[in-house]
């Protein structure tokens, strides 16, 4: 069947016209749609333009990686390459992978400080609170002092003192979301291993990373650790995990010392537990059959606290999905945000936070 258009009722009936009539009578038809095509394509041609300055710029930002762990097949000189490559200025460790065979978390970190200087700041503590976790169970966070935890306090102590050096992540609450056993559990976020870590943290100016779940216990309990200490800062690793961008924002306009890392918030870290929680994925890169993008109501939450956010790639199980994982960072976050607030969130909000040295740019390749 051949379609016809339905005359159009402003136009007067003795002047219809279909279409494809070639006759001059229908020129004016013709100019009109043509300059309805022009000012659509005038009124689209800004914001594209835009959108495609973003993530032009966004694609060679400087990023400070605010996550990061040393998995086992890494190498200092395997980091720097990628680091190098990728445009990556500052890794801050969130506790190096350690084995037997391939040396403590503490001595793989300092290996890697070793080759890139003030690139790279090693962590602390995750051994530590995890070994003295597998001798006296959970109760090593909450428990009357002890000394295990005494112990312990001590080391973190002594080896944050010699900066610089960052907490690594610490595990308040991970029920659902840790592949170590030992870490499938809720502790008290305000419990005494907590309120300490806090007092060593402030000492040095420097934030607690926590990976804690949005449980509401949790929750009030970080709320009364971030109001007891207003000296001390929370870094909430991957943003609180299994939250909604509104839970994100109750916690953020009540607690200036709150910050949040977006690592394995994004595809394709995000992705396989995406599918049986939603809330855990944020963002993706560009894939066959989409576009890169933000879910819109934390893209608003990021610019509307736009000094609180940074960038992590967390743990990643291949360089493949290291170089994957950071083209979702530039393409589905900072070329989402406004330049101002891409900026803050790809390095300047993590320099401030961890007090990171001004250090040449990688050379582009
Ligand atoms: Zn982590």
């Amino acid at each position: 069947m051949v379609w016809k258009p339905r005359p159009e009722p402003c136009v007067p009936a003795g002047e219809r016209r279909r279409w494809h009539d070639s006759d001059t009578s229908s020129q004016p038809f013709t100019k009109m749609i043509f300059s309805r095509l022009l000012l659509l394509s005038a009124l689209l041609a800004g914001p594209l333009a835009a959108a495609q300055e973003r993530s032009t710029a966004a694609a060679t930002l400087p990023i400070a990686d605010a996550h990061f762990h040393l998995m086992l097949y890494m190498t200092p000189a395997a980091l720097k390459e990628r680091m190098d490559r990728h445009h990556i200025r500052w890794t801050v460790s969130a506790g190096a992978i350690g084995s037997p065979s391939a040396g403590s978390p503490a001595s793989r970190d300092a290996a890697v400080r070793d080759l890139l200087g003030g690139r790279f700041v090693p962590a602390v503590g995750g051994a530590e609170a995890r070994q003295a976790e597998l001798r006296v169970g959970a109760r090593f966070y909450t428990d009357l002092p002890g000394t295990d935890r005494d112990a312990a306090l001590r080391r973190i102590d002594e080896q944050m003192a010699i900066q610089p050096r960052v907490l690594a992540e610490t595990f308040p609450n991970a029920e659902t979301s840790s592949v170590d056993p030992v870490r499938q559990r809720r502790v008290a976020t305000d419990g005494p291993y907590f309120r300490s870590l806090m007092a060593i943290a402030a000492r040095q100016g420097l934030p607690v990373p926590m990976h804690m779940q949005f449980h509401r216990e949790s929750v009030a309990e970080l709320s009364q650790l971030l109001q007891d200490h207003p000296d001390g800062q929370v870094l909430l690793s991957h943003c609180g995990k299994d939250t909604r961008a509104a839970d994100v924002r109750a916690m953020l306009d009540k607690h200036a010392n709150l910050f949040c890392d977006l690592s394995y918030r994004g595809a394709p870290l995000a992705s396989d537990e995406s599918r049986r929680d939603p809330n855990r994925l944020i963002f993706w890169g560009p894939g066959l059959l989409q576009a890169a993008g933000m879910k819109d109501d934390w893209r608003q939450l990021i610019e509307d606290h736009s000094d609180r956010f940074m960038v992590g790639i967390d743990d990643v199980h291949t360089w493949e999905i290291y170089d994957q994982t950071v083209l979702a960072i530039r393409q589905g976050v900072l070329a989402q945000l406004t330049p101002a607030t891409a900026e803050k969130v790809a390095w300047r909000n993590a320099a401030r936070l961890f007090r990171l040295p001004p250090v040449d740019a990688p050379a582009p390749n």
